[in-house]
């Protein structure tokens, strides 16, 4: 089955030698795609015919939405330690142990309504590629359970069973457990593993511990690094060779030469700083010494209860001082970075066909309008959603 997607107004299609600027953008083009993947790209006048038509009225065109870092397997919410935090009380990671509860207390069934709920959210805002990590069950059998459930959502399934330290556990043993028998079965589950390396959760010896015996067992890594203090995560990311190191809200010197040398890709995720009242990650100062930028929505019923990218950039935008064309390209070609994967977050032939219409004439307008629901169409592998 072939797709003719015509009158193309604007293409972002992230291959700067395809057209201008850090977006390759493109003007007057259609695109066919065959199955799952883009087929043709070239100038509207000389369209190829195909078994379907969309026409895009001259609107823009852009990859789909990699959103790289989301904890989407979990019961019930915590509204109420938002509305206190927004009166005032300071924001510690504890609140982890209350959703910890929850989900071992749901049925798989809750736990699969829930999570194909946000999955679902997310696709209708433009995200045609998530991430889903373990991480509120915090025992063999829920962490393992957990990753089950994301599999069936998404190839990209991360073990972060070194979220927090379960509540009556002692640390050193816990450590022990989640490198041992924990990884053991959860590793047929996942393709990564993660650590939450931070005060109070897990100091740099332990991350490495935990992250050594993840790739032994053939896992990728990614680190939840300098969320809340300036500590060893970022610089551990880069020396293990971690994808990506998420958050980076409070970064030394020697944590952004090390980035910028590497090919950890720093993740972004404002809307942690949005929900938890916290300082901006200075993107302006990533970009400029030259590390790969990413950004995802942290989607979590904690400290980041949101599924949309497009709130996300337009935050990255107006309070983290990217520009428009860095956060778009961020939010689609740098989260496919952060998941070391080449096929999508670009548009060109033989890449997949996942894109979005917006129902605006420029990639602009997503910081320009936010808030607005301007994703028109959606195409997941080639299939309109
Ligand atoms: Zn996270």
């Amino acid at each position: 089955m072939s797709v003719l997607i015509d009158n193309i107004g604007e293409l972002v299609t992230n291959d700067e030698h395809e057209g201008d600027g850090l977006l390759g953008i493109r003007r007057d083009v259609a695109m066919v795609l065959e199955g799952d993947r883009i087929a043709w790209i070239g100038p509207n006048a000389q369209k190829p015919p195909a078994d379907t038509r969309i026409d895009a009225q001259h609107r823009a065109v852009l990859p789909g939405f990699v959103d790289s870092h989301a904890h989407l397997v979990f019961a019930g919410d915590r509204a109420a330690e938002f509305g206190a935090r927004m009166a005032g009380e300071p924001y510690t990671g504890g609140g982890i142990r209350t959703t910890v509860a929850a989900t071992r207390a749901a049925s798989d069934d809750e736990l699969r309504r829930n999570a194909k709920r946000l999955v679902d959210e997310a696709r209708r805002q433009g995200t045609t590629t998530i991430e889903i990590k373990s991480g509120y069950g915090l025992n063999v059998a829920d962490e393992a359970r957990s990753l089950r459930l994301a599999g069936e959502l998404t190839t990209e399934t991360t073990f972060l069973g070194a979220h927090v330290v379960p509540a009556g556990s002692d640390p050193d043993a816990y450590v022990e457990l989640v490198r041992t028998e924990m990884l053991d079965a959860c590793a047929p589950y996942a393709k990564w593993v993660d650590v939450f390396c931070e005060r109070g959760a897990f100091d740099g010896d332990q991350t490495r511990a935990i992250l050594e015996a993840g790739a032994k067992k053939g896992l990728q890594l990614r680190v939840h690094a300098n969320q809340l203090t300036e500590g060893p995560g970022v610089r551990l990311a880069v020396e293990l060779g971690a994808a990506s190191a998420d958050h980076c809200t409070h970064l030394s010197d020697a944590d952004i030469s090390a980035l910028s040398g590497s090919d950890t890709v720093a993740t972004l995720l404002p809307g942690a700083e949005f929900s938890t009242r916290s300082p901006w990650p200075d993107a302006r100062r990533m970009i400029d010494a030259g590390v790969t930028v990413a950004l995802a929505t942290d989607c979590n019923p904690g400290s980041s209860y949101t599924s949309s990218m497009p709130f996300c950039l337009a935050l990255a935008v107006r309070d983290m001082r990217m520009t428009p064309a860095e956060a778009v390209h961020a939010a689609t070609a740098g989260g496919a970075r952060a998941l070391r994967r080449d096929d999508i977050g670009v548009l060109r032939p033989g890449a997949r066909a996942d894109l979005i219409v917006l129902d605006a004439p420029s990639h602009l307008h997503l910081a320009y309008r936010p808030g607005v629901p301007l994703i028109q169409n959606v195409l997941h592998n080639g299939v309109p959603q």
